[in-house]
């Protein structure tokens, strides 16, 4: 039987982002925590994966300038100096196939945007103006819409040219949800931070290190130099909370907390919190989430690529976002092409979705990709990437559900869909509420 837990003691169970945003958050408060991560790799949905051939990242990410509470914590963990190396940081481009393109002025706020608009390229000034028009009237409406009202009620009255080639595509990767079943609120609450905050927050941030390796790694030598322990391979099989401790079992033994902060994705946070009374309603509230998936190809050409830009938009068959990681000079080429949310492409084979993603390539970008087959290609597609961000979701927030559990992860952000900022900040929520209670 393991000793009787003191006050101070805190688990985390989950190394993603939200897990390791808690554990950061607590160890500078000088409360040394232990995080419980049932992979090798720390970083969850968003961490580094190796391969045979390649060590990639589980899926393409991009993080916003408008990320305010990751880029912080980032900046907290790293050795000063060292985060600029991490990331290429582009102000707002969005580069389509044919002359789409859409790129923020070098002016403040909100004229950066609105210049950017008016000179957009591939649309007509009809077209132009009905997007300047629709983001005057959701800022006089303050950024709000009816609860239930979904991304493609929010842009019914814009032009189908528009729709087709800003509002959907915009709606996928922000939300990856088709606008049909997005909500429209959560859509408005990342175009008003991204877009009508300061221009910085437009940015585009593109991770140049991986995944494990820009956040989740060196937050756990951040937590270990502050006495906290980091057990990797340690899956918690169950929790039993008791009068004064919690029961962890993991590795076959019982570990004693006063605290439990459970950073797990949706669906693996219910299955551990079955039969906590405290997590009833949490765990009715999850049993109603859907999900998404979101596929990365990965392709590798023995020759170099000379692209416009190192993140560009593809025409959506099936491939929507380009990102070029090929490193200057090297003379060969590694892409990821990102498709977010249920479509056609779910039935194709991995190998044919490669060879469909490598001729759009050649198709989309004439003249610009090898007439050779790509050498290595990959295609890894997370099932589960988030929960659909649906119209009026309940969900329960970040923090002390009672008993001593508390729960984080990136599911319980009242504002945001499922991205690495609505992680961190769930994991600072939960953070400061076991501190409230030490
Ligand atoms: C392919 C893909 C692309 C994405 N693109 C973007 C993007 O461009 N921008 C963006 O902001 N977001 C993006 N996201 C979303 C983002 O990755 C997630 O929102 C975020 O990583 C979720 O973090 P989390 O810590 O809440 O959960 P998770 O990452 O799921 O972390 C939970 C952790 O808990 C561990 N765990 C679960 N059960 C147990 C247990 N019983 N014992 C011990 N450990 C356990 C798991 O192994 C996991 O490591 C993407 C996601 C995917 C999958």
């Amino acid at each position: 039987m393991a000793a009787d837990a003191t006050e101070r003691d805190v688990a985390v169970i989950g190394g993603g982002w939200a897990g390791m945003a808690a554990g950061v958050t607590l160890a500078a408060a000088g409360i040394p925590v232990t995080v419980f991560e049932a992979a090798r790799t720390l970083g969850g949905r968003a961490r580094r994966v190796a391969l045979a051939g390649a060590t990639v990242d589980n899926g393409q990410h991009l993080l916003l300038g408008a990320y305010r509470a990751t880029l912080a914590l980032i900046d907290q963990v790293h050795a000063p100096g060292n985060v600029d190396r991490m990331f290429a940081r582009i102000p707002l481009c969005l580069l389509g196939p044919g002359a789409f393109r859409l790129r923020a002025a070098p002016l403040p706020a909100p004229l950066h945007l609105l210049a950017g608009l008016l000179a957009a390229r591939g649309c007509t000034l009809p077209e132009r103006l009905a997007v300047v028009r629709a983001f005057v009237r959701w800022r006089v409406a303050r950024w709000t819409c009816p609860r239930a009202q979904s991304v493609a009620g929010l842009v019914q009255d814009q032009p189908a040219a528009m729709v087709a080639k800003l509002w959907t595509p915009l709606c996928l990767a922000a939300l990856n949800t088709p606008p049909g079943a997005a909500s429209g609120q959560v859509f408005l609450n990342v175009l008003r931070d991204a877009l009508a905050a300061e221009r910085p927050a437009s940015d585009l941030i593109i991770p140049v290190a991986d995944l494990s390796g820009l956040f989740p790694d060196p937050a756990a030598r951040y937590v270990a130099e502050r006495g906290g322990r980091i057990q990797l391979g340690a899956t918690v099989r169950g929790l039993q909370v008791g009068d004064d401790a919690i029961a962890v079992q993991v590795a076959g033994a019982e570990q004693r907390f006063r605290h439990v902060v459970v950073a797990a994705a949706p669906w693996q946070a219910a299955l551990l919190l079955r039969g906590v009374p405290a997590a009833a309603g949490a765990c009715a509230q999850i049993a109603a989430y859907g999900y998404q998936p979101i596929t990365t190809v990965y392709l590798r050409y023995d020759s170099s690529v000379a692209l416009p830009a190192r993140m560009l938009q593809l025409d959506g068959g099936p491939g929507q976002w380009l990102f070029d990681h090929s490193a200057a000079g090297a003379g060969h080429a590694l892409l990821a092409i990102v498709i977010s949310a249920e479509g056609p492409h779910r039935s194709l084979a991995q190998a044919d979705l490669a060879r469909a993603v490598a001729s759009q390539l050649r198709a989309n970008l004439p003249g610009r990709m090898p007439q050779s087959a790509p050498t290595w290609t990959q295609v890894i597609t997370e099932r589960r990437a988030t929960h659909a961000a649906v119209p009026a979701r309940a969900h329960p927030p970040a923090g002390h559900l009672g008993s001593g559990i508390y729960l984080a992860g990136d599911h319980t952000d009242p504002d945001y869909p499922a991205t690495l900022e609505a992680a961190v900040r769930s994991g600072i929520r939960a953070a400061g509420a076991v501190q409230e209670r030490l």
